[in-house]
């Protein structure tokens, strides 16, 4: 994620926030542009605002904003332009249902998952996928389901999402029942976020035989795969071949394992860009020094440039991590036929791009 600056004051300001500490402007996320903008009330109670310009030379073709309608339960802070059709946000619009708040701690998990879902389409937004459909034979724009005590997984365009998983009790529960060494609402969110674009931009005659090369053949009983995973476990030596163990269970599975640690990557670099970080990593095989000038990772072409700064970065992190006294940060090694993978997803997702 980029840094924000508060566009009223220039104070930092974080991409979830809904109000500038220092200056006290609301703030609002714009989709056109990308970028958090303090905006200040056209007129008293009319919900319609006006966006505050860090440089007011700067031509915008639309100024007056309202917040999406979900902002009144505290769980965005996106802007809708004025006029529009809908009054959600673009992230919000993709809601097909919500948990019902009026069962007690919904709303939090709620507020949770929608932050985590907005980082989420902020990637595929920078990354230039289409959110409805595009052009596939599918057609089927990404929708989301948030609801309690249901299945996460996708089905046909449709994401579903236990909204339980916002609670830490829970998820920690789960992830240790299901031995997952990194379970996060994000993580899920991008994970199954990968089974909607495979859809999209994967299952077209000239994708689907390359995938098949590299991750298997999906045409395999997928449940009757599910099942012996859960039965069975991983194979041995799954760290050879899959980015994790689960990604052994199917090719559908480890596509969509692959794909959420590509945006993990993407999006960890992009941040590390913005703070400036530079971490050293002499003696690597994959660089000595982070090679770093001037980089947007999301319009960046080269896999290699990408996999070059996420080496030494998920290394720094890990030794991060154990200065903290927590263990690793990203438990992951990327083997040789996991990196031609994520080399193959970021072809896809670069050819997808608009
Ligand atoms: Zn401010
Ligand atoms: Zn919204
Ligand atoms: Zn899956």
């Amino acid at each position: 994620m980029k840094n924000f600056a508060c566009t009223a004051c220039g104070s930092r300001v974080y991409f979830e926030n809904g109000t500038c500490l220092s200056c006290g402007h609301s703030l609002g996320f714009d989709a056109g542009t990308l970028t958090l903008v303090a905006v200040e009330p056209v007129a008293p109670d009319g919900g319609l605002y006006r966006k505050i310009k860090a440089n007011p030379g700067i031509k915008d073709a639309v100024s007056d904003v309202r917040f999406c309608e979900n902002a009144m339960h505290g769980a965005c802070n996106w802007l809708v332009p004025d006029g529009a059709p809908s009054t959600l946000c673009k992230a919000c619009a993709c809601n097909r249902t919500i948990p019902n708040l009026s069962e007690p701690g919904r709303l939090d998990a709620w507020r949770e998952v929608e932050h985590a879902k907005k980082r989420l389409i902020y990637s595929l937004l920078r990354l230039g996928l289409p959110l409805d459909g595009g052009t596939a034979r599918s057609g089927t724009p990404l929708t989301f389901d948030f609801v309690a005590k249901a299945v996460t997984g996708h089905d046909n365009g449709v994401i579903t999402l236990d909204v339980l998983e916002a609670d830490d009790v829970e998820r920690e529960r789960r992830r240790q029942f299901l031995d997952e060494p990194y379970r996060s609402l994000l993580g899920h969110l991008r994970h199954e976020s990968g089974h909607y674009y495979w859809m999209l931009l994967v299952d077209r005659d000239e994708s689907i035989e390359s995938f098949r090369t590299m991750f298997g053949d999906e045409r395999q009983d997928y449940q009757a795969a599910l099942s012996s995973h859960y039965a069975e476990g991983a194979p041995a030596n799954w760290a050879e071949n899959f980015v994790s163990a689960y990604a052994s269970a199917h090719p559908w599975e480890d596509w969509a394992e692959t794909w959420a640690h590509y945006l993990h990557m993407v999006d960890a670099v992009e941040t590390a860009e913005a703070e400036g970080m530079e971490p050293r990593a002499a003696g690597l095989l994959f660089g000595a020094a982070w090679p770093f000038k001037k980089y947007d990772v999301y319009r960046q072409v080269s896999f290699e440039s990408l996999i070059e700064r996420w080496v030494p970065l998920s290394l720094s992190m890990n030794s991060l991590s154990r200065s903290l006294g927590h263990r690793d940060f990203y438990p992951f090694v990327i083997s040789a036929p996991v990196r031609a993978k994520l080399a193959f997803v970021h072809r896809v997702v670069h050819a997808g791009a608009a």
